[in-house]
């Protein structure tokens, strides 16, 4: 019965991508194949990193000395007008959850395979604020950490860290303002969960890393813990 009502579906929708076709949420112009996120010229050329293939890396220059990491990766590297930039807005705001569970999976697969990822306890996403929750309807950071989480066969713990209360406006503070700021955001909701584990944290975009020290530092609050990050993409300018 499910697997008629599921055949249904499917020709259902492949009816609908026919008057209405669907774009590749990649390069936003060509037509995916049915049932795909990317055209096939996107999923050939998508701008994946070799980051975990080392402790030290980019990502890791990029956090060096702000707090005690074991290693970093990104899947992706996201350039000014390239294809990440598009894949992430699409994950954060127009819904893509497949396509961030889908890249979750098949990233998992690679760190479940490296070295660097063998002793990662537990998978825990960067929190979005409880009224962007609402509004948004998902946190894309813990979409892509459930990808991850079945091909790495780690758990994942989703409310590991709270968002205390909504970023105000970062423009018109200074730099140490605006750390302040961020720092105080985050707090461990039960702490038990996840002491003396290591921390696989994982968020959308690598940019500053302002967010991912705040979340790291936090964690490291809890007794034995050890962090190790995973974000969809890390942006290069
Ligand atoms: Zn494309």
């Amino acid at each position: 019965m499910y697997k008629a009502i599921k055949q249904a579906q499917t020709i259902v929708e492949d009816f609908i991508s026919l008057i209405y076709p669907r774009l590749c949420l990649a390069c936003m112009q060509d037509a995916p194949m049915p049932r795909e996120h990317m055209c096939l010229a996107c999923q050939l050329d998508l701008p994946y990193t070799d980051l975990h293939h080392h402790q030290e890396n980019t990502f890791t220059d990029r956090l060096w000395g702000r707090f005690p990491l074991h290693t970093a990766a990104a899947q992706l590297l996201m350039i000014k007008g390239g294809l990440a930039e598009n894949i992430i807005y699409n994950i954060k705001y127009r819904g893509a959850i497949d396509l961030a569970k889908s890249l979750g999976r098949s990233y998992g697969r690679q760190l479940a395979k490296s070295p660097l990822y063998q002793d990662i306890d537990i998978i825990v996403p960067v929190p979005i604020h409880k009224s962007k929750l609402k509004t948004r309807g998902y946190n894309q950071s813990a979409i892509y950490g459930q990808g991850l989480s079945k091909t790495m066969k780690i758990p994942m713990f989703e409310n590991a860290i709270r968002k205390l209360h909504k970023t105000s406006s970062q423009t018109r503070k200074t730099r140490m303002e605006r750390l302040s700021n961020v720092e105080s955001q985050y707090a461990i909701s039960q702490k038990e969960k996840i002491k003396g584990k290591h921390v696989l944290l994982v968020d959308d975009v690598m940019t500053t890393g302002a967010t991912l020290e705040a979340c790291a530092l936090e964690i490291l609050k809890v007794e034995g813990t050890r962090v190790s990050v995973v974000t969809v993409a890390m942006k290069n300018y």
